[in-house]
């Protein structure tokens, strides 16, 4: 069974509790997010959630989207389920009140996207690329397409999209074909086929506007030859309404996997009017903006699905009659003890447990840092905040929809032969986990953004804003008493990890090779380096709120729970990360092609 309730306390902690010193400073254009409105937030997102988005998950999985006549059906109950969404003002949480946003602070916005993907991901798609689009457009585009694209799209009327994928060109943009003509008018005629578009055509807003990269015809080849384009579904009239249908059509929607209540769109362009977003021939750049938005976003409905697998799991866990506990029966009146005591399937508990409340600590950091980086007053934090960003975004994506799919497999096996049928409701979590590792740049794709354009960075700069909190952590609290092993396990880890990026550094100079060779390795490192940074310091937090008395026991000494088996369980494979980055490419790249 799908069950899904979110979890507020936690999400409480991480947003005011974890990182009030994590040295980005209160932000005084969020001075009225007080915990109290923030609660309120949270809490009417999670009965959204719980009420309209969840009992839509397993249907859309069942039903999954209908192409008629070129026009996209989204699942029954999709429609509603949006239009309340965009009547809630959920779509304009977190966007600039000068577009119609309510401004609230990306460290509230994430927590929320984060529900949404664990009700519903497939519903989540439609209003997430909205948001990344918006971002795109605010950052790149024209005074006139601001104002005629961003308050529909913050108020959910209008959606966005992302147009880069062709079917010879994935991960190499480089090889784009769509092409961008000049028109006497200012604007252009875009030409192309675009596949696996997400909400590329469907039937929530009344107008879809398509972020498109395509060549000009000056265009030089590659990657510095591409430009962006604003190509709307249907074209505003004067007075900003949709107006005539532009040259843009869904031939053809994709049969996946998992996430069938979201529709993946083959798109054709064909003389299709759009407006240039940004400068020519630097629409890789603007794309980014959108690009690095999707890439956190992607990683949080990573974090959503491992939650709801965690959850359904526990459920089941406590339900199943199997076997007796190793210890003796502990339920003597029942025929059979609850799986829940066996230590196998305390193992895959835990680890969920674990992956979830990690990657919620670490993606609570970077939203700080999102909005630092655009709102603290002093230059110098803003440079800081968005360096951490810059260093995380890949590991964020990675890490979490990497370990999602874990969870999600785990919260399969917890169900035995029950989660591989469908009726159970775990399966889909699989199914529509398995994707996060793949869009939005391969997870390998990001390992390579890691150890090739983020370390070096301005003399590792990047990497300085996370390895100086931890140094300082490590240096701090590195003294006899209840903590110690904690901070002798985190001082193991991040010794590795400064070894491998000496390494990297060192052999990726003489050879990129050895560099691709290391890339994974290296971002499960630092990945697991900054979890065990939050648990350690969750840790401290909870001990010392524990020993001044704090009415919230439980809670606290279970975070204490968690975070020892992250580091006596999970922690460990920091050693197995550091040492495959040692051992180099020669194994890896040694079999001769052929030899496969
Ligand atoms: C459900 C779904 C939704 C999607 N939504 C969108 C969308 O909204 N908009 C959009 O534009 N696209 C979208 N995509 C496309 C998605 O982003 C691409 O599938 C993804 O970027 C990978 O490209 P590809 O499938 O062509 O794989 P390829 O690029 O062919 O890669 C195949 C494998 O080779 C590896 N590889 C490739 N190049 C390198 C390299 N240089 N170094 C190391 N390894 C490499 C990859 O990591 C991967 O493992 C979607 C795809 C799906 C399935």
């Amino acid at each position: 069974m799908q069950v899904y309730d979110a979890p507020l306390r936690d999400m409480r902690f991480v947003l005011n509790e974890l990182h009030s010193d994590d040295g980005f400073g209160a932000l005084p254009i969020h001075a009225e997010f007080t915990p109290d409105l923030t609660d309120a937030i949270l809490e009417e997102a999670a009965k959204f959630c719980r009420e309209v988005l969840l009992p839509l998950n397993r249907p859309g999985d069942e039903e999954g989207c209908h192409l008629e006549n070129g026009v996209v059906r989204t699942p029954a109950g999709f429609i509603e389920a949006y239009k309340a969404f965009a009547e809630g003002g959920w779509t304009s949480l977190a966007s600039s009140p000068e577009w119609g946003g309510q401004g609230v602070p990306e460290a509230v916005g994430k927590l929320v996207e984060e529900m949404i993907c664990s009700a519903n991901l497939s519903f989540g798609l439609y209003p997430g690329l909205t948001h990344g689009a918006v971002c795109a457009i605010e950052g790149h585009a024209s005074d006139a397409l601001k104002a005629a694209y961003l308050p529909k799209l913050v108020s959910g009327e209008w959606a966005g999209t992302m147009c880069l994928t062709e079917p010879h060109c994935g991960t190499d943009l480089g090889l784009l074909r769509t092409r961008a003509v000049p028109q006497d008018d200012g604007s252009y005629s875009v030409s192309g086929a675009k596949i696996f578009i997400s909400a590329g055509e469907h039937d929530l807003t009344g107008n879809i506007v398509h972020l498109v990269l395509a060549r000009l015809p000056d265009a030089p080849p590659g990657i510095k030859g591409i430009s962006l384009f604003l190509v709307p579904k249907f074209l505003p009239k004067e007075d900003g309404t949709p107006g005539p249908r532009n040259g843009v059509t869904c031939a053809a929607i994709e049969h996946k996997m998992g996430l069938k209540a979201s529709a993946t769109c083959q798109m054709l362009f064909d003389d299709a009017t759009g407006w240039l977003v940004g400068e020519p021939h630097k629409g890789m750049a603007a794309m980014f903006t959108m690009m690095n938005a999707e890439r956190l976003s992607v990683g949080i409905q990573g974090l959503g699905v491992g939650e709801a697998a965690y959850q359904s799991a526990v459920w089941y866990a406590k339900d199943r009659l199997q076997g007796r506990s190793l210890a003796g029966a502990k339920y003597p009146d029942k025929p059979a003890d609850p799986i829940i005591v066996h230590p196998d399937v305390r193992r895959m508990l835990m680890t969920m447990r674990a992956y979830n409340e990690g990657c919620r600590a670490l993606s609570a950091w970077v939203a700080r840092a999102l909005d630092a980086e655009t709102h603290s007053p002093d230059p110098e934090v803003r440079q800081r905040a968005s360096d951490f960003v810059a260093l995380m975004t890949p590991v964020v994506k990675a890490l979490f929809t990497d370990l999602a799919s874990d969870s999600a497999n785990l919260a399969v096996q917890c169900y035995g032969g029950h989660g591989y049928i469908r009726e159970s409701g775990v399966e889909q979590y699989a199914r529509d986990a398995r994707i996060t590792m793949i869009y939005e740049g391969t997870n390998g794709v990001q390992a390579l953004d890691l150890v090739g354009r983020k370390l070096g960075a301005n003399m590792g700069r990047y990497l300085r804003s996370f390895f100086h909190p931890v140094s300082q952590f490590i240096e701090e609290n590195n003294v006899d008493g209840p903590m110690k092993p904690m901070v002798e396990g985190l001082a193991k880890a991040f010794g590795a990890l400064q070894l491998s990026t000496a390494t990297i550094a060192q052999r990726g100079l003489k050879d990129p090779e050895e560099a691709g060779a290391a890339s994974a390795d290296y971002l499960r490192l630092l990945g697991l380096v900054a979890m065990g940074y939050c648990f350690a310091k969750s840790t401290r937090i909870a001990g010392l709120k524990l020993f001044f008395g704090a009415e919230d026991k439980a809670f606290y000494d279970a975070k204490i729970k968690t975070a020892t088996y992250f580091f006596e369980r999970i922690l460990p494979q920091a050693t197995a990360s550091f040492l495959a980055i040692k051992a180099g490419k020669t194994s890896m790249m040694a079999l001769a092609d052929d030899a496969f």
